[in-house]
């Protein structure tokens, strides 16, 4: 599989602790968890909490992967129907944040967004990996599916973490 993210993050990585070998039942189970598991990790707090830091909110983190598994779905969904893969690049996050006004969508609307494309991502990547789809990335190299999920989950993983930073970053500035 594709080591430029294993190198950089580390397995398993650094900050978060997710593995990178694992099986893709276990990731797929996950993605369709998603919504739940960022709603419980949020536990009530507003979109707009946010961590000294780090980046964005909290919603602007929830559309990141959203965006993320859309983008991802969307090329796994072309390949796989018999489409040129396009190279494998996508665009600016930061930018794409600022067109989205990530910043101003409120917390359910994030979470709705994410919610909105996790069945379809499975889908997409179940019928690129029956097609052993290979796309090619300028950066990571050449993936396949399996790399592709590898990946997108850890995305969710590690912006988990970060939310769950932000929440205790907001529960300790409201205490004070
Ligand atoms: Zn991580």
């Amino acid at each position: 599989m594709s080591q430029v993210q294993i190198h950089f993050y580390g397995d398993p990585c650094r900050s978060c602790g997710y593995g990178w070998h694992r099986a893709s039942d276990s990731l797929l189970a996950d993605v369709l968890e998603l919504e739940r598991t960022y709603r419980r990790v949020l536990d009530g707090v507003p979109g707009t909490a946010r961590h000294p830091e780090l980046t964005w909110c909290a919603s602007a983190y929830v559309l990141h992967v959203a965006d993320n598994l859309r983008i991802h779905g969307e090329r796994m969904a072309g390949a796989a129907a018999g489409g040129e893969p396009p190279v494998f690049d996508q665009p600016n996050q930061d930018e794409l944040s600022e067109l989205r006004m990530y910043e101003k969508v409120p917390i359910e609307g994030a979470l709705w967004s994410l919610d909105s494309v996790l069945a379809p991502y499975v889908a997409a990547y179940l019928a690129a990996a029956a097609t052993h789809v290979e796309l090619p990335h300028p950066v990571r190299g050449t993936q396949v599916a399996i790399d592709v999920l590898r990946g997108n989950v850890h995305d969710a993983h590690h912006h988990a973490w970060d939310l769950g930073r932000i929440v205790v970053a907001h529960r300790a500035a409201s205490a004070s």
